[in-house]
C-alpha cells in the first residue's frame, strides 16, 4: 500500500500524462532520439482508452546504430574494464535513484499497462531496485578459478562479457523483467540493447535515463522501442549481438531460435509462458488456506503472470469447499479503478488482449466446464479493458482452458481422484514454469515435488520468490534462468588460459 490517496495519484497522473504529450524517444548513445525514419506510434492506457504518448517507432536502421554504439563502448572499456567494485557502485546507486523515482517509475507502469498503482509501487519498483542492488552488490564477491592441474601449468578458467546483448520484454511486469536481465548483463560488464513491449515502452525509456544519472556510461544501456517483428526481430538477426535474451510468449521464443540460427548463432536466453499446475491434496489440514491463496496468485496482476496458478487440480473429496472459498476470493478482485490504492485488480494491457481472454469462456461452454462466475467485461463505462475474476468449475485436462495460456483473471478447476492422477494431471501439458503442492504429508510433498516436470515447485505456498533463487522454466517455458547467481552465466563467455610453467631445456 502506498500513502498517497486516489486524488493525489490522480493529479500526479495527470502531470504525468502533461509531460507525456512531448512524446517518448529511445535512448542511443546516451541521447533521446527519434526513430530514424521519424515514425511514431500511440500509447493507449488500458485504464481509460486515453493515448498516453506517441512513442519513437523504431526499425533495422536504428538497431543498426544503437549496436554500433553499444560495440563501440564495449570495445574501448568505458564500463566492461571498471573494476567490478566500481559497477557496483554505479549499480547500487541506480537502485537509489529508482527508489527516489518510485511514484513516478509506478505511475508509468499502472498507465501503460494497467496493473493497481498499490502494486506498482510496493511490487513492481521495490523488486526492480532490489535486483539492481543485489547485482550491484553480488558482482565484486565472484572470483575465478584456477584448475587443479599438474605442477607445470597454470590453468586459469575466467569470466569474460559476452559483448553486446539484447534484452527484449514483454508487457505484464514490463521493469521487472527488463532489471531481471539488464542487472545481471551490466554487472558483467556488458553493453546492453533494451528492447520493451510496444504495450509498455514508457518505464524503459525512464529506467535509462537514471541509469545515465547514477553513471552508467553513454552507450552502455540503450533502449529501441518500436514493434516486434520489426526491432524485436532485426535484434534477433543482427550479425554483432551475441547475447540475445527474451521473456515472453513461447511461440515468440521460437522465433528467436530461428534468427540466432539464421544469423551468428547468438546465444539466447528465454523466458517462455505457462500453464502452471497447483495441487491442492486433503492431506493439507487447511483447505481453506491453500484455496485462497491459490484465488490470490491466479488473480493477481490480472492473472497476466507467467506463474499464474491457472490450473487448480483439487482432490474431489475437497473440491466444493475450495471452490466456495475460490468463490469468496475472487469477489475481492472486482476490477476496481488502477487509481485508486484500494484495488487489487486492474485493467487488462489492451483491447485486444481482454477480446482474446474473454473468447476462453465460450472455449469453457463448449468444451463442458462450468462458468461459474465471471467470464464478462466490467468498468466499461470507464472506457478501459477490464474483465471479471472468473472460475471454470469441473474441467478436464484436455479442454483448451486448461491446455493453452490464458494470461487474463480466469482459474480453471480440475478435480482428480488420487495423488498419482494429480501428477499426471500436473505433467500433461507442454509448458513446465511453475508448479505447487499442498500437503502436510512430508513424505508426498517430497515425491510430487520431484515428479512435477517444472523450473519451480512451490509447497504449501504460491509465489514465494526472492532474487536468491533461480527462475526459469522446463520444456517448452524456456531456456536458461533469470535471478541468482546462476544467471550470470548466462552474461559471460568461459575462458581457459593454460600457462605452462616449465622452462623449456
Ligand atoms: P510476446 O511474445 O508477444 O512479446 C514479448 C516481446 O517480444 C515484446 O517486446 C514484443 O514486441 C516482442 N516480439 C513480438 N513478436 C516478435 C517477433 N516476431 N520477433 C521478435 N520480437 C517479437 O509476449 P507478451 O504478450 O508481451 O507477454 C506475454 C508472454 O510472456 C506470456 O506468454 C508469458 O507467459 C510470457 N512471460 C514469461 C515470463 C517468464 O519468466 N517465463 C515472464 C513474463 C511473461
Amino acid at each position: 500500500m502506498t500513502e498517497l490517496s486516489k486524488a493525489d495519484w490522480h493529479a500526479k497522473a495527470e502531470q504525468i500524462r502533461n509531460a507525456a504529450q512531448a512524446g517518448a524517444k529511445m535512448i542511443i548513445n546516451g541521447r533521446k532520439v527519434d526513430a530514424a525514419s521519424g515514425r511514431t506510434f500511440t500509447s493507449i492506457s488500458p485504464i481509460d482508452g486515453r493515448p498516453l504518448a506517441q512513442v519513437a517507432c523504431g526499425a533495422e536502421e536504428d538497431v543498426n546504430r544503437a549496436v554500433q554504439v553499444a560495440r563501440a563502448a564495449f570495445e574501448d572499456g568505458r564500463w566492461a574494464s571498471r573494476p567490478p567494485a566500481e559497477r557496483k557502485l554505479v549499480l547500487r546507486r541506480f537502485a537509489d535513484l529508482i527508489r527516489a523515482h518510485r511514484e513516478e517509475l509506478a505511475l508509468l507502469e499502472t498507465l501503460d499497462m494497467g496493473k493497481p498503482i498499490a502494486d506498482s509501487t510496493s511490487i513492481d519498483v521495490r523488486a526492480v531496485s532490489n535486483c539492481f542492488d543485489w547485482y550491484g552488490e553480488a558482482i565484486d564477491k565472484i572470483y575465478d578459478e584456477i584448475a587443479p592441474t599438474a605442477a607445470s601449468a597454470v590453468a586459469m578458467v575466467t569470466k569474460e562479457p559476452l559483448g553486446v546483448v539484447a534484452a527484449v520484454v514483454p508487457w505484464n511486469f514490463p521493469m521487472l523483467m527488463a532489471a531481471w536481465k539488464v542487472a545481471p548483463a551490466l554487472a558483467t560488464g556488458n553493453s546492453v540493447i533494451l528492447k520493451p513491449a510496444e504495450q509498455s515502452p514508457l518505464s524503459a525509456i525512464r529506467l535509462a535515463e537514471l541509469a545515465l544519472e547514477a553513471g552508467i556510461p553513454e552507450g552502455v544501456f540503450n533502449v529501441v522501442t518500436g514493434d516486434g517483428p520489426e526491432v524485436g526481430r532485426a535484434l534477433g538477426l543482427h550479425m554483432d549481438v551475441d547475447g540475445l535474451f527474451f521473456t515472453g510468449s513461447t511461440q515468440v521464443g521460437k522465433y528467436f531460435m530461428e534468427y540466432s540460427a539464421q544469423s551468428n548463432l547468438k546465444r539466447l536466453g528465454l523466458e517462455l509462458g505457462g500453464k502452471s499446475p497447483n495441487i491442492i491434496l486433503s492431506s493439507y489440514r487447511d483447505t481453506k488456506h491453500a484455496a485462497s491463496t491459490s484465488a490470490h496468485s491466479a488473480f493477481f496482476n490480472q492473472g497476466e503472470m507467467c506463474t499464474c496458478p491457472s490450473r487448480l487440480i483439487v482432490e474431489r473429496s475437497i473440491q466444493d469447499e475450495v471452490v466456495e472459498t475460490l468463490l469468496t476470493i475472487s469477489r475481492s478482485y472486482a476490477p476496481g479503478d488502477p487509481l485508486d490504492p484500494e484495488t487489487s485488480m486492474g485493467a487488462l494491457v489492451n483491447e485486444s488482449h481482454a477480446n482474446r481472454v474473454l473468447a476462453f469462456t465460450d472455449h469453457a461452454r463448449t468444451d463442458g466446464a462450468d462458468v461459474i462466475t465471471g467470464g464478462k467485461r466490467a468498468r466499461t463505462e470507464s472506457g478501459g479493458s477490464y474483465v471479471e475474476p472468473t472460475i471454470f468449475n469441473n474441467a478436464t485436462n484436455d479442454m483448451r482452458i486448461a491446455q493453452e495460456e490464458i494470461f487474463g483473471p480466469m482459474l480453471t478447476v480440475i478435480p482428480v481422484d488420487s495423488v498419482e492422477e494429480a501428477i499426471k494431471t500436473a505433467n500433461d501439458s507442454c509448458y513446465g514454469l511453475a508448479s505447487a503442492v499442498w500437503t502436510d504429508d512430508l513424505a508426498t510433498a517430497h515425491r510430487v515435488s520431484k515428479s512435477i516436470r517444472a523450473g519451480l515447485v512451490y509447497v504449501n505456498c504460491y509465489d514465494c520468490d526472492d532474487m536468491t533463487t533461480p527462475f526459469g522454466g522446463f520444456k517448452e517455458s524456456g531456456i536458461g534462468r533469470d535471478k541468482s547467481l546462476h544467471a550470470l552465466d548466462k552474461y559471460v563467455e568461459l575462458k581457459t588460459t593454460w600457462m605452462n610453467i616449465e622452462g623449456r631445456p
